[in-house]
């Protein structure tokens, strides 16, 4: 038999342990309490691009490098009046080029408008993608990719033969998969000239797509980016697996 005292104490212990834990948790606490293994699995937030290139880059088979066009830059591009901006139109496109030709067994960089690694980037190929203005003109409407000014003057024949196989490439596929038409008038400097051509090793193909016209064709481009990124999907693979365009 335990003396009375020793019962005594034992309470007063229990108690004095019950009274810490409810000190120390507040009925929110407790509420919101749930197993371990009932509880999300929180996902890290994605890392802001490295200023320096990450070291994956240099090993391996070189990767392919897409361009957000503006993302990560102070100018959105072309702003239509619903507030829907080129560069979230740029960059949706973007990541499902990235999703598709990883699946296809592709390395794929999505790049800034002005990402650092842009300076002497290696790479089997670089599409910048880029989306025209909101104006709701009837004629206003297709899509166009060009290549440097600059190769036909000072590239290799080499490198100019890749280019352009890359933008043909691109121009019957995206054409094929997104019923498209071809806009030529409106290829401008900024397109010849853009910046990242001078930017990137002269050993990479390049080119720049402006997939369409985000007033008249709005609806592909907003509503069915799916089928604007299996267009340039489908040109890259015919240039990387060697294909006639
Ligand atoms: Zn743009």
């Amino acid at each position: 038999m335990w003396p009375w005292w020793r019962w005594l104490l034992q309470a007063g212990v229990a108690a004095a342990l019950l009274a810490t834990l409810f000190l120390w948790t507040t009925p929110q606490q407790v509420a919101a309490w749930q197993p371990p293994w009932l509880r999300p699995r929180v996902t890290p937030p994605p890392l802001a691009h490295p200023q320096t290139p990450p070291p994956w880059l240099s090993l391996g088979p070189e990767p392919i490098g897409i361009v957000s066009g503006h993302w990560g830059s102070n100018d959105p591009g072309a702003l239509c009046p619903d507030g829907t901006t080129e560069a979230q139109v740029n960059r949706t496109i973007a990541l499902l080029v990235q999703e598709r030709l990883r699946r296809e067994g592709y390395e794929v960089v999505v790049l800034d408008e002005f990402d650092p690694r842009l300076q002497g980037f290696r790479g089997q190929a670089l599409v910048s993608i880029h989306a025209d203005s909101c104006i709701p003109r009837e004629d206003l409407t297709g899509f166009k990719v060009a290549i440097a000014a600059a190769l036909s003057q000072s590239g290799s024949s080499a490198q100019l033969v890749a280019a352009n196989t890359l933008k043909s490439c691109l121009v019957e596929a995206y054409q094929q998969a997104t019923g498209l038409a071809y806009h030529p008038h409106t290829v401008t400097r900024d397109m010849t000239e853009y910046h990242a051509f001078s930017e990137i090793d002269p050993s990479t193909p390049a080119v720049i797509i402006e997939v369409g016209f985000l007033g008249q064709d709005y609806d592909l481009l907003v509503r069915h980016p799916e089928r604007v990124a299996e267009g340039i999907v489908q040109g890259l693979l015919c240039f990387l697996e060697g294909e006639e365009p």
